[in-house]
């Protein structure tokens, strides 16, 4: 097994250094299993072998067709997420509600003005269906930078626990994104009106009702 390895987790170190130096930022791209293959002098088995164990961790995540992103700059979201998978989708989307709603809240009331134009921009790029994956952008993302800034960053870490453990269900076809793309437009910029004119219960309350219309737990 290549994992067992000094060669594979002598990988695994030097991508887990790169991660955690922020090399590569949250939700950003990290480079091909042939450039990394390239740049660290070893088989591309071995790199594929060292991100999956990262992804294991919660650190990365392989999006298939699109590339590899980076999650966490540490195993904590791995753990919550693991955790957070014990537990049924039900409890897992009444509590991301809860947090989704608290960050609304905490955002309106003490966003940076560069916060906000970095969320501004995100809804726009939506918008102008700017959204491939050479740009970066990830499902989930506005949520995110949302709760980014909340500046809470208990909050961030158990919030994209929740999230890991959410995108795996939605994988697995547990979980149904049942929200269109003009639905989900019209929200965000509600949304993003109550941030902008600080609406602390109006930014909870559109929060808590666009919380309830993405995901919808599969009964079959
Ligand atoms: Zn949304």
């Amino acid at each position: 097994m290549a994992m067992g390895t000094e060669r594979a987790r002598e990988t695994v170190r030097r991508l887990q250094a790169d991660i955690t130096s922020g090399r590569w930022p949250i939700n950003g791209r990290i480079p091909t299993e042939a450039e990394l293959a390239s740049e660290l002098g070893v088989g591309r088995s071995t790199v594929r072998e060292a991100v999956r164990s990262l992804a294991h961790l919660g650190m990365l995540e392989p999006a298939p067709g699109r590339g590899t992103f980076v999650r966490s700059l540490n195993p904590v979201r791995g753990v919550l997420s693991d955790f957070a998978s014990t537990h049924s989708w039900a409890d897992i989307l009444d509590v991301r509600k809860a947090l989704e709603v608290q960050a609304a809240e905490l955002a309106a009331a003490r966003h940076t003005p560069e916060g906000l134009a970095r969320l501004r921009a995100a809804h726009d790029a939506d918008l102008s269906g700017d959204t491939g994956a050479e740009r970066g952008r990830t499902p989930g993302q506005f949520h995110a930078m949302l709760v980014d800034l909340a500046g809470n960053a208990l909050l961030a870490e158990l919030y994209a626990g929740l999230m890991a453990a959410l995108r795996e269900g939605i994988r697995r076809g547990a979980l149904d994104n049942r929200q269109d793309d003009d639905a989900r437009r019209g929200e965000h910029a509600a949304l993003l009106a109550a941030l902008e004119t600080g609406n602390v219960t109006a930014a909870g309350a559109i929060a808590a009702s666009h919380a309830c219309h993405d995901l919808r737990i599969r009964e079959d």
